[in-house]
Formats: C-alpha cells, structure tokens, sequence
C-alpha cells in the first residue's frame, strides 16, 4: 500500500449491495487495521488529525464486506453496508440522495433457485416443484397471475403484496426452469425503452 508523506491514503466507501459511492475518507495503517478487527470502517480525521470510527457519535456506521486496492496500490475500495446515511448531513452518500435500489434479496433468491436446480435439498419447496417437471412450474406461475389479478380487485394491501411476491417468485423459478436469466428479460426490457 502507498501512502502519501503523512502516511494515509484515500478509502472510496462503496455500498456493497446498491454499488451507490457514499463517501471519501482517508486512512492510515492503524486505521486500516482497526477497519478490519472491527468489521468497523474507521479512517483517519485530517481535520482532528485523530483515529475516526465512522458513526462513533451518530451512530451511523459503516459495516465492513470486502475491501481492494487499486490498479497502483494508491487507493482503496471499501465496500460496506451503512447503518443510516453516511453523510453527516442526513443523505445517503456524500453527494446526496441517491436513491439506488438495494437489489440483493433479488440476487440472493436467484442464486437459491439456481442452488436448488444443481443441487437437489430434501424437504425444499423449489426442489419439490422442479421433481413435478417444467408443465407444473409453468402452470403456477398461471395460477399465481390469476391470484394476483383476484387480489388487484380486492383492498387488501398486504395479501396483494403477498401475491406479488409468490408471483416473482415462481416467475424466477420457470426462468430458471427454461434456462433463461433475469439479466435476458432486462435486456429485452432495455431494448424496449425509447427515451
Ligand atoms: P460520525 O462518525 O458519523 O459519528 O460523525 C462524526 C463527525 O465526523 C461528524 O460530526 C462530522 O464532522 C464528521 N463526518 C461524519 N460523516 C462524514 C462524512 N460522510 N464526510 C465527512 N465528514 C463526516
Ligand atoms: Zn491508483
Ligand atoms: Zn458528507
Ligand atoms: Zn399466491
């Protein structure tokens, strides 16, 4: 790592799950140490000229996932997960409100699926669906469209939302089923867009 002459280097902080860019702050080695004993990110206050674990008087701290340098070894990525905004002004990140949205129980529920087609689980529901076969899959996302559409009709917004969800979810699984990936829908769905 290559540091500047007062030995610190800058840390970009990256929200591991939106990608969204929160923040710069910069580190020195202790810092970087502590980042990683504590799953903490701490940087070094230029202004305080002091230790800084970020949150330590708002609260808002950023949780550590995974960290990287760059091409040169002068800078670092840190990729983490903010308790509560990052900046001290309220917004998200430090440039403000980004609004980007988290999309990992999305991944992490595509990945399940795509678990459960490679390596059968006893007792799991996606599994028995795909021993049923591709008809049967395919035929509850019907059944899960018809009780979205009956649930549309109704003022019940917390059973509509649970359609929804068993809607996306099976819509998932017959994807999966006809080894054609969300990222192919979205492209289909991006070629559509004219603006
Ligand atoms: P915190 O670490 O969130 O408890 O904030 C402590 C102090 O650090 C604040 O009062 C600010 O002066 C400063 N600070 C906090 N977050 C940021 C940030 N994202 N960028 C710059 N300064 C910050
Ligand atoms: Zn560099
Ligand atoms: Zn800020
Ligand atoms: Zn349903």
């Amino acid at each position: 790592m290559k540091t500047d002459k007062n030995g610190l280097f800058p840390a970009i902080i990256q929200h591991a799950n939106t990608k969204e860019v929160l923040m710069l702050g910069y580190m020195n080695d202790e810092a970087f140490k502590l980042t990683k004993e504590t799953q903490k990110v701490t940087f070094f206050s230029r202004t305080r000229n002091e230790i800084w674990v970020k949150g330590e008087t708002s609260g808002n701290y950023l949780n550590l996932i995974n960290c990287k340098l760059d091409c040169d070894q002068d800078a670092l990525l840190i990729q983490a997960v903010p308790i509560g905004p990052t900046c001290h002004t309220g917004t998200s990140s430090c440039w403000g409100e980004t609004n980007l949205r988290d999309f990992s129980t999305l991944e992490q529920l595509i990945q399940t699926i795509d678990n459960r087609f490679s390596a059968p689980k006893e007792g799991s529901y996606i599994q028995a669906l795909i021993e049923k076969g591709l008809p049967k899959i395919a035929q509850k996302v019907g059944e899960e469209g018809v009780e979205i559409v009956i649930e549309a009709m109704r003022n019940e917004p917390e059973l509509f939302k649970e359609e929804a969800a068993d809607l996306l979810f099976h819509y998932l699984i017959l994807l999966r089923a006809k080894e054609v990936t969300f990222d192919e829908i979205l492209g289909v769905l991006s070629g559509r867009i004219k603006e």
